[in-house]
């Protein structure tokens, strides 16, 4: 049962007219489901109320049929939005958590792609794609009629918002939106009532909680999220002059990236300063997020009068039911979030959401997963899952809660694939959560036996008797310089000095001088080997076919802080250039717009491009080993030794094989909206 020094995160609170069950806060945080995927998002968020969390919210939530963004919002335009939301708020009550929405325009940064309208904000505002596209269009300034029209806008929405059944209704101020182009100086260039001073700054944010006051009437409450930052005394300032303003407060820092901050940059609870300043300004309740994952954390920054609710978006990705697992005293069974921002990725892209550590995350209506719950088999049939890497340990574990006897064989003595070498490097220590989450719940389950030191060739397989074969055995990186730019391999000559980022990971000694890390494949992995070098003594060059370095990590919010640490170590950058040749003394690179090659005197070279799969077991296996008929059993390759991807993607690929292993053939991958 809980723990009583957990007791004051279930403290009911009250918010204004409406009042929390307990302390757990689902702030609003992308889904890529928006108005596109109504009814994966209303399963989604139910599934995180049903998880325990007290106040549960959509994501970002446009006023008005003229403010659009590419990443995908809800809406509240019309009675047809409210009919949408009002069944996500009924999924949310059923659970007894109050639901959120944050009503948004976002000014100059709403790119407005749908509706081909410019973007109202500030003149000569730039139209902000979050995929990191640049945009040639431009905003228009608003006047004193587009300024009414927002008020009445947003007024509209509030009331739609209390009639589609939300308890909570938010007043956007922070993350570059309309009312940050307002607050922030650097954007503020009016020269009315609405610019200048501090005071006339904040006037729309002042003008907007009023009127969603008003308009909301006392059947919900108004937060405003707002962001205070002890960098910058202003966002103080500014604080006091609405600080008793709202029902309640959701603070955040001043730049998202850092609020939404990769494990490697960002720890949890890393905004205590900034907060503790701001409950002393206010009576109001204050709700903050900081990636927390341990109740102790939770418990500590609350009894400190840092906040008065823990809010999370990642930790409620990662593990939806966190809250309901500190209060039935099962810690060990929280899914902590690993802050890799894969879940941030995609919706960018429109796709939905996913996450790494939580399979079932986007999943629960369109497959009908559940983060818990998984259907147990009437009959019982043996399973051997080769390889205990992220795919390996998830499939092993869903069929071991499925009922399967289940035998997972590991080639060496620990588990965790790459994420137990991957963790070692740099800023990556949190990877060992997907490791160490699996071992704990493979350990509960009697029926899966972890074989470890057992490299499994095909005939060891032919002799377990297993009914279905799962071969996890994932894939190695290459060492010969072919990836995204060349798919022939680079010229090597002789006495050509290169290293794999396989003997890095593995820990083995490299030579000292002067490195080249070439990046042909765009994750992390490029910077955080040429940072470990670096941090070695090595001078390193890191060339990148891309236009910058870590040119994926766009998608994760982690390039800048990536390649600010880059920048930082010393680590010479080169961008959009190709890796053609190697010798002993140099290596050459060719430029992709000139097709112009120069040469760089290097030590030695690593490249970092391609993966390749380790399919040999499986391959043997498909050939029909021993008698050469086919096999007794079912084979399945999965997770990198089937297409190498990130980590989510194994995890993924490990839930998705074993949920289907031994059920029935079915021809429709995932539910559609009729
Ligand atoms: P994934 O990300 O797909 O889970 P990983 O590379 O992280 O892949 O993990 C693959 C695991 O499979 C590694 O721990 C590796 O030691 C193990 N492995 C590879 N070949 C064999 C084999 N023949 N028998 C048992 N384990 C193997
Ligand atoms: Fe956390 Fe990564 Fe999952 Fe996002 S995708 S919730 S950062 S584990």
């Amino acid at each position: 049962m809980r723990d009583p020094r957990y007791d004051i995160l279930f403290e009911p609170i009250k918010l204004g007219p409406v009042t929390a069950k307990n302390r757990f806060y689902q702030v609003p945080h992308c889904s890529g489901m928006g108005w596109i995927r109504p009814k994966s998002l209303a399963v989604m968020r139910a599934v995180k109320a049903e998880g325990g969390w007290g106040v549960v919210c959509t994501e970002f939530c446009s006023i008005h049929p003229s403010v659009d963004s590419t990443s995908l919002q809800v809406r509240l335009w019309d009675d047809h939005d409210v009919r949408v939301q009002a069944d996500a708020t009924a999924a949310i009550h059923e659970h007894g958590a109050l639901a959120g929405v944050e009503l948004w325009h976002g000014g100059s940064r709403g790119s407005n792609f749908d509706s081909r309208m410019p973007p109202m904000g500030r003149e000569t505002g730039r139209a902000s794609t979050r995929a990191g596209v640049f945009h040639p269009g431009q905003s228009r300034g608003l006047d004193k009629a587009d300024i009414r029209n927002i008020r009445q806008w947003h007024g509209d929405a509030a009331r739609r918002a209390v009639e589609a059944g939300f308890d909570i209704v938010y007043v956007y101020a922070t993350h570059g939106n309309l009312l940050t182009e307002f607050l922030n100086p650097a954007t503020n260039q009016r020269s009315d009532e609405y610019g200048g001073s501090v005071a006339n700054r904040v006037r729309l944010v002042r003008e907007l909680i009023e009127e969603t006051l008003d308009a909301v009437a006392g059947k919900a409450a108004v937060v405003t999220r707002f962001a205070v930052d002890t960098s910058d005394e202003e966002t103080y300032e500014a604080f006091t002059l609405i600080n008793d303003l709202p029902d309640f407060w959701d603070l955040t820092p001043n730049d998202y990236n850092v609020e939404m901050g990769s494990s490697r940059f960002v720890g949890e609870a890393a905004f205590d300063d900034n907060l503790k300043r701001a409950k002393a300004m206010t009576s109001k309740p204050i709700v903050a997020v900081g990636r927390f994952t341990t109740p102790d954390a939770m418990a500590r920054v609350i009894r400190a009068g840092a906040q008065d609710m823990i809010g999370a978006a990642r930790p409620s990705i990662a593990d939806p039911f966190l809250p309901k697992k500190i209060e039935e005293g099962r810690l060990d069974d929280i899914r902590e979030c690993i802050g890799c921002n894969i879940c941030y990725a995609h919706d960018a892209l429109g796709k939905p959401i996913r996450c790494t550590q939580n399979p079932t995350m986007g999943e629960e209506w369109r497959r009908g997963w559940h983060p818990e719950r998984i259907t147990r088999r009437e009959t019982v049939s043996r399973a051997l899952v080769v390889g205990a890497g992220p795919a390996g340990m998830e499939a092993a574990r869903v069929l071991g809660e499925r009922g399967f006897d289940v035998m997972l064989a590991e080639a060496s003595r620990e588990l965790g694939g790459r994420v137990s070498t991957e963790c070692r490097l740099p800023g990556l220590a949190e990877w060992a959560r997907v490791r160490d989450w699996r071992v704990g719940q493979i350990d509960k389950l009697p029926n899966v036996e972890v074989y470890r030191d057992s490299a499994m060739t095909a005939d060891d397989v032919l002799a377990t008797d297993a009914d279905h074969v799962l071969v996890a055995t994932g894939s190695r990186w290459t060492t010969d310089g072919a990836g995204g730019s060349r798919a022939e391999p680079v010229a090597m000559a002789d006495g050509a000095r290169v290293v794999g980022v396989e003997e890095m990971l593995a820990g083995r000694e490299v030579p000292g001088g002067h490195a080249l890390v070439y990046d042909d494949d765009h994750y992390y992995m490029a910077c955080v080997l040429a940072l470990a070098l670096r941090q070695r003594g090595n001078l390193v060059t890191l060339a990148t076919s891309a236009y910058r370095p870590a040119a994926w990590c766009t998608h994760t919010a982690e390039f800048l802080a990536s390649n600010a640490a880059l920048a930082e170590a010393d680590v010479e950058i080169v961008t959009h250039h190709r890796l053609d040749a190697v010798t002993p003394d140099d290596a050459s690179l060719t430029c992709l717009y000139t097709g112009m090659s120069h040469n760089v005197d290097v030590d030695w070279v690593m490249p970092v491009t391609n993966r390749k799969a380790v399919g040999g077991l499986h391959d043997a296996l498909a050939a029909h080993p021993g008698d050469g008929t086919a096999p007794p059993f079912s084979l399945y390759r999965i997770g990198d030794c089937d297409a190498p991807g990130t980590i989510a993607a194994a995890v993924y690929s490990g839930y998705r094989v074993a949920m289907d292993v031994g059920a029935p053939a079915h021809n429709v991958i995932y539910e559609r909206v009729p």
